[in-house]
């Protein structure tokens, strides 16, 4: 047993856990589910992975809530997308109900690493697959290694729940169109870190990417999606360059509970001049608020936020969200695994 965390001041950094749990893909079936205490993964040199890419992984939390009881959100949603990724890139798809059995074990074998409630930090779960096959041609791979590794991560708003600026740059496409952006392969992160870290030197928390085809319209925003509130309607990017994402359909679940109206449509820039709030959204921060999208190449900028706090329906669908994470607010619609 190693020294106790300090729960109320995790990063969003690695920490090692106890175990990861893998499976094997080989002639043809998936193995035996192993349980690993390495860190380490031993492959061949050739492995296609390594060289053209055949990676896809997921991001989901695991939370203890309220009443003491494990959850995990909305993990049958994260098995049907790491499994539409891998037949995106020529994978062997993982069936859903391996992928729920092998994230439950890691949770559940990590259960010391589970953040307590009240901390504001969970268990971050990764999983992921790999093309283990040694080649060199340019083909699928024929063997595949499908892990879940876990690990504790802190609050995401560690200085509170504020807006930060985003910016467009026309410089960059995170991908092509119709190309991999709805599918989460580690490539697109590698395509996107060039632009992500030109907003960091210029001080914006993302890039606001337009549609790669022709530039028009409100795309991914790094590595969430976007959504903006106008006139009481939820708007969100309708794009075949998006990852769809968890968050942002759980939280088009809410608003329309909440009686707004929902939109997944193009969104122009200009229309920016007419929102009331925006925020991305993903796993990692669930909402993040936008004060200010500037545009870089014509100099616009695009005040959401005009006294620097988030907007009321962003920060009422954060907290409606977090809620049910934690088992504050009733599961209406099934979105928690309860891990007994
Ligand atoms: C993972 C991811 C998201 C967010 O998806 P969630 O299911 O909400 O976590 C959005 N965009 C990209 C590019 C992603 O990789």
């Amino acid at each position: 047993m190693t020294k106790e965390l300090d729960w109320n001041n995790l990063s969003f950094g690695y920490i090692p856990t106890d175990y990861n749990v893998r499976c094997r893909y080989t002639d043809g079936h998936w193995g035996e589910i192993e349980v690993s205490d390495s860190e380490y993964i031993n492959m061949h040199m050739a492995a296609t992975c390594l060289h053209y890419g055949q990676e896809v992984f997921e991001g989901l939390k695991a939370f203890r809530g309220k009443d003491g009881k494990i959850r995990i959100f909305r993990l049958d949603e994260n098995a049907r997308r790491i499994a539409s990724s891998a037949r995106g890139i020529k994978m062997q798809p993982i069936t859903e109900e391996l992928f729920r059995e092998m994230v439950i074990k890691a949770v559940k074998l990590n259960e010391r690493f589970i953040p307590p409630y009240g901390s504001g930090a969970s268990l971050y779960i990764r999983p992921l697959e790999l093309g283990m096959s040694a080649q060199i041609g340019v083909h699928p791979s024929t063997e595949y290694l499908f892990m879940v590794m876990v690990t504790p991560v802190g609050p995401y708003f560690k200085e509170g729940f504020k807006p930060t600026n985003i910016c467009i740059m026309r410089e960059f496409d995170r991908v092509a169109p119709k190309g991999t952006g709805r599918w989460k392969v580690g490539g697109n992160y590698a395509a996107s870190l060039e632009a992500g870290e030109k907003a960091h030197e210029l001080g914006y928390s993302a890039v606001l990417y337009l549609d790669p085809r022709e530039k028009k319209y409100l795309d991914e925003c790094g590595p969430a999606n976007f959504f903006a509130i106008k006139d009481g309607v939820y708007i969100t990017p309708e794009s075949e360059s998006i990852l769809p994402s968890i968050t942002n359909k759980s939280l088009i679940q809410l608003a329309q509970d909440m009686g707004l109206k929902v939109e997944r449509r193009h969104i122009t820039i200009d229309e920016l001049e007419h929102i009331q709030e925006a925020a991305a959204c993903g796993t990692a921060a669930v909402a993040s608020p936008v004060a200010e999208i500037d545009d870089i190449d014509t100099g616009k900028k695009y005040v959401v936020s005009q006294d620097g706090n988030p907007g009321p329906v962003v920060t009422a669908l954060y907290n409606k969200l977090r809620g049910i994470q934690l088992g504050e607010e009733p599961d209406v619609y099934g979105w928690n695994t309860i891990v007994e």
